[in-house]
C-alpha cells in the first residue's frame, strides 16, 4: 500500500472542497443561492451538496467559455495544448486513487472497478494528446479561371456544451475534455444530477495542470432546467451529448437555437448471439458480463443474449451458477464486483421490468429481487436472468439500465439476425462462434455501430464508438473524433 492510498478516505475526498459551480476557473454558488443533495446509492445517504445552476448560471459560463476561447487560450499552439493534456494525464495517474474514489461514493460502482480504469483513461487523454497535432487541412486542386490557390483549414467550432450521464463520468467527461482540450475549443460541462463530483474535480485537476481560467466550467444541476438552458443557448456552437434516447430528442429540439453541431451518443439494446458451436466457457462469462458489468448501467448491454436453442437449457444452467458467483455489495468492499444502481428511481424503473416481465410469459431463471440486510438502504438489485424470452417483450425491446439478461432462443442464424435487427436501436452486439462463415454472416448483418467477436465490450479510443438508428450519430474517438470539434474552412488566394 502506498502512502496516497493510506490518505485516500471517503471522508478525505468528500471534504477536500466545497461543490459549487467553476466559473472562469472559480468556485461559486448559484446566483440563486440554491443547492441539491446527491446521494451515495450504496448507503441512500448524502454526501455532499451541490450548486442549483440556473438559466442565469448558464449565461455566466457560457459567457466565460467564450471570453477564454477569444483570449489567450486562442494563441496557444497545438503542441501547448498537447503538452497540458500529457501534463493531466500524468498528475491524474497520481491521484487517480482519490477520483476512483469519489467515482464509487458517487455512483456505486465498485473500487474494484473504478481503480481499473487508470490506464484506460490515462489511455484516452494520450489518444487525444496525439491528436491535438493531426488536426489538418488541405491544398485543394481547383478549375476556377483566375490564378487562384485553394485550401481549407480546420478550426476550432467555439464553445462545446458536455452533456454527459452518470453511469460513468470519471471516464465519459474525457469524450469531450480530449476533444475541446485537443483542439482549442471551451467548454460548460453539465454533468448528471446523480453524480457530479468526478467532473468538478476533474476541473480542479486541470486547472493545476495549467489550464487557463475560463476553458472548461461545470453547471451543476437539474436535466430540464440547466442542461436544457445550456442545449438552448444561442452561445453554445456545439453539444456533445450522452444519455437517454428521449433526452436526445429533446436536445435535437434544442440544438435548432444556433443551429449547433451535434453528437448524440444515445441509449441501446444490443444484441448478443451464442452460437451451439461457441466455445461456453468463454461464452458464459463474457455474455454474463457483457449486461452486468457496472450493474447493467452501460449503453452498450448485451442485454438480448440471443441463444441457439439446442443449447439453451445448458447456457441457462452454466448462466444461473455464474450469476450466483457474482459479488454484489458496498463498493467500497475491495472484493464486491457489483454496486448499487443509481438511485431509488433506477431501482424502481428496474424492478417494474423484473416484476412484469413473468406476466408476458418469460421464465424467471435466477435473481429478480432487491438485496436486503445491510444492503436495503442501497438500491441494490440481484443480477437477474429471464429465459424463454421472446424478442416482441416489453423486457426485450426496451432499455432498461439493470442487471438484466433477456435469453431468446433462435434455431436458424437467420432467425438470430432477423431478431438482432429488429429493434430501434443501433449501439452493440456480439457474436460467439467458432465457424468463420457464420462469423463473417453475422458481421455482414447486424446493424448497430460495434460489433464484437468472441467478446465483449472491448472499447478502444483510436477505434472510437457511436450508433446508428435510436442510438444517435457522431463518432467518440477514432480519426472522425475531432471532426466534431473543428469546422472547414475554405480559403481561396488569388496569388496574382
Ligand atoms: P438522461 O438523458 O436522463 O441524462 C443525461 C444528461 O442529460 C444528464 O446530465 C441530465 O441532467 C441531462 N438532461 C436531462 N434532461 C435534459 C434536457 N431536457 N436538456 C438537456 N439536458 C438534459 O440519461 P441518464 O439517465 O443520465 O443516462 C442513462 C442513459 O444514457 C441510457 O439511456 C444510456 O444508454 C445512455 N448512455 C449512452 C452512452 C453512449 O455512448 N451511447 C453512454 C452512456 C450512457
Amino acid at each position: 500500500m502506498t502512502i496516497s492510498d493510506r490518505q485516500i478516505t471517503p471522508d478525505s475526498v468528500l471534504t477536500d472542497r466545497p461543490h459549487g459551480l467553476i466559473i472562469d476557473g472559480k468556485t461559486v454558488p448559484a446566483a440563486s443561492g440554491k443547492t441539491f443533495a446527491t446521494l451515495n446509492p450504496a448507503t441512500g445517504r448524502e454526501i455532499a451538496q451541490l450548486a442549483e445552476g440556473s438559466s442565469e448560471d448558464v449565461d455566466r459560463a457560457v459567457a466565460a467559455a467564450r471570453r477564454a476561447f477569444e483570449g489567450p487560450w486562442s494563441k496557444w499552439t497545438p503542441t501547448q495544448r498537447q503538452a497540458l493534456l500529457i501534463r493531466v494525464a500524468g498528475l491524474l495517474a497520481d491521484r487517480f486513487d482519490e477520483f476512483a474514489m469519489i467515482e464509487t461514493l458517487d455512483m456505486g460502482a465498485p473500487l474494484s472497478r473504478t481503480k481499473m480504469l487508470k490506464e484506460p483513461i490515462r489511455q484516452m487523454i494520450m489518444f487525444f494528446a496525439a491528436q491535438a497535432l493531426n488536426v489538418k487541412g488541405e491544398t485543394l486542386q481547383n478549375s476556377l479561371p483566375l490564378n487562384i490557390q485553394s485550401m481549407t483549414i480546420k478550426a476550432p467550432v467555439g464553445v462545446v456544451a458536455g452533456i454527459i450521464p452518470w453511469n460513468g463520468p470519471l471516464i465519459s467527461q474525457w469524450w469531450v475534455l480530449g476533444g475541446v482540450l485537443a483542439t482549442g475549443c471551451t467548454a460548460v460541462m453539465k454533468p448528471a444530477e446523480d453524480a457530479s463530483l468526478s467532473v468538478l474535480r476533474m476541473v480542479d485537476l486541470l486547472h493545476e495542470a495549467g489550464m487557463p481560467e475560463g476553458v472548461v466550467n461545470v453547471v451543476t444541476g437539474y436535466g430540464a432546467v440547466t442542461g436544457e438552458a445550456l442545449a438552448r443557448h444561442p452561445g453554445v456552437d456545439r453539444i456533445a451529448f450522452t444519455g437517454s434516447t428521449v433526452t436526445g430528442r429533446r436536445i435535437i429540439e434544442a440544438s435548432t437555437v444556433g443551429m449547433k453541431k451535434l453528437q448524440l451518443e444515445l441509449g441501446g439494446k444490443s444484441p448478443d448471439i451464442v452460437f451451439a458451436d461457441a466455445d461456453m466457457d468463454k461464452a458464459v462469462p463474457g455474455a454474463a458480463m457483457g449486461v452486468f458489468t457496472n450493474s447493467g448501467q452501460v449503453c452498450y448491454a448485451g442485454t438480448r443474449l440471443f441463444v441457439q436453442r439446442s443449447i439453451q437449457e445448458e447456457f441457462v444452467e452454466r448462466l444461473k451458477q455464474f450469476t450466483a458467483s457474482v459479488k454484489v455489495g458496498n463498493g467500497l468492499d475491495p472484493d464486491v464486483q457489483l454496486g448499487p444502481l443509481i438511485s431509488q428511481k433506477q431501482l424502481d424503473r428496474v424492478m417494474g421490468y423484473v416484476e412484469s416481465a413473468p406476466g408476458e410469459g418469460a421464465r424467471l431463471a435466477v435473481g429478480g429481487e432487491r438485496l436486503g440486510g445491510d444492503l436495503a438502504e442501497g438500491y441494490f438489485v440481484k443480477p437477474t436472468v429471464f429465459a424463454d424470452v421472446t424478442n416482441s417483450m416489453r423486457i426485450a425491446q426496451e432499455e432498461i439500465f439493470g442487471p438484466v439478461i433477456s435469453v431468446i432462443p433462435f434455431d436458424e442464424a437467420e432467425d438470430a439476425l432477423r431478431m438482432a435487427n429488429d429493434i430501434d436501436y443501433g449501439l452493440g452486439g456480439a457474436v460467439w462462434t467458432r465457424d468463420v462463415s457464420t462469423m463473417y454472416r453475422m458481421i455482414n448483418g447486424i446493424r448497430t455501430g460495434t460489433l464484437w467477436v468472441n467478446c465483449y465490450g472491448a472499447v478502444d479510443p483510436a477505434v472510437g464508438f457511436g450508433g446508428i438508428k435510436n442510438s444517435g450519430y457522431g463518432v467518440k474517438g477514432g480519426a472522425e473524433h475531432l471532426d466534431l470539434y473543428t469546422y472547414r474552412k475554405a480559403v481561396y488566394i488569388n496569388i496574382g
